[in-house]
């Protein structure tokens, strides 16, 4: 590791549409900003089919290429994007240092922007058959399934709109979930209840994933009457929500649900430190959402960074 200690103004971790956003703000506001995320910038939202509810952007964008405008506008107002795995985000004197796998960075403001990732449904034959017929993406894998038996686990927006997705693949989808009535967005649940390629199986809880090689069926639990029934099929997609991604700021308050907790300018417990998007305790997770806590937190970061400077 070559300990370059580069300094920057603001460093943001995680390249998702929350860390983007901040990118741009801040890099457009003066700040010398420069994004770290272990992958290809966009996040999350690289997997949606097609973005229809960010407001303006209309007609509906991929998510890809709503991510790779995002992208090409930050670095267009000066913001450096590097692709490295960060290990650690220590404070040092009012700084921070962030260590890399390859390298080290000082900032005078960070941004953890990291996000969340999917949540495992924890039964027998999950893990073993992971990429062999259960998935966490429907965009990624989804077209591996053409014309086939797909089953959808979950009642929230992903669950309803992937379920959406993969009835352009096959007319045979099946949504199951664990209660009566859907958890996602009414205008999300309407359109799914009244896709006659999609069926809703309610009240039913995954039991196993049976298959050799690859999926092959699914075992499923009426939670009215703990009757389980054996269902033949060749993928499964599991939308279960998300986990928040908080190994690099465990010192950090976080709710019961494990998000941290800012005040309304994104700013944590540790002056100097931000938190954004989907890693944020907030009631509402929406790229929308997600773009706009970023650029509060580049505002925020501006002030601090200015205020800095003005006592030097
Ligand atoms: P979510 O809203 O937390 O929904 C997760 C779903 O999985 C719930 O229906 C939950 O059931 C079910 N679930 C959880 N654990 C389970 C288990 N062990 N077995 C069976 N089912 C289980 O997660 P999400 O759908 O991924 O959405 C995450 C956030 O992104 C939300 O804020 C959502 O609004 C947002 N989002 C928005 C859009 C959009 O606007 N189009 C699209 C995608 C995501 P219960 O309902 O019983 O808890």
């Amino acid at each position: 590791m070559s300990d370059t200690n580069e300094k920057f103004d603001y460093i943001i971790i995680g390249a998702g549409v929350a860390g983007l956003a901040s990118a741009q703000y801040a890099a457009r506001g003066g700040l010398k900003t420069l994004v770290i995320d272990v992958s290809i910038p966009g996040g999350q939202a690289l997997t949606i089919p097609t973005l229809e509810n960010y407001p303006g952007v209309y007609p509906a964008l991929s998510g890809t290429q709503f991510c790779q405008n995002m992208r090409d506008q930050a670095e267009g107002f000066g913001a450096v994007i590097i692709q490295s795995e960060v290990q650690s985000i220590d404070k040092v004197g009012s700084d921070f240092k962030i260590v890399t796998r390859k390298d080290s960075y000082i900032g005078t403001c960070v941004l953890i922007a990291t996000g969340a990732e999917h949540r495992k449904l924890g039964v027998p034959g999950e893990d073993k058959l992971e990429g062999r017929g259960v998935s966490y993406c429907a965009t990624c894998d989804g077209p591996f399934f053409r014309n086939r038996k797909i089953f959808v686990i979950g009642g929230g927006d992903s669950a309803c709109d992937e379920a959406m997705y993969l009835s352009t693949l096959t007319d045979d989808v099946t949504l199951v979930h664990r209660r009566d009535t859907l958890r996602a967005q009414k205008a999300v649940a309407d359109r799914l209840l009244a896709n006659p390629k999609v069926k809703v199986i309610f009240n039913a809880k995954v039991k196993e994933i049976k298959g050799e090689g690859r999926v092959q069926s699914i075992e499923l639990e009426d939670t009215t009457d703990g009757s389980v029934t054996e269902h033949q099929c060749d993928a499964v997609f599991i939308f279960a929500g998300m986990n928040p991604v908080t190994q690099l700021v465990e010192m950090l308050p976080k709710d019961e649900g494990g998000y941290i907790k800012t005040d309304d300018d994104m700013k944590t417990l540790m002056p100097g430190l931000y938190a954004a998007g989907d890693i944020r305790s907030k009631s509402f997770r929406q790229v929308v959402t997600a773009v706009s806590d970023g650029a509060i937190a580049a505002h925020s970061a501006g002030e601090y960074v200015r205020n800095l400077k003005a006592k030097i």
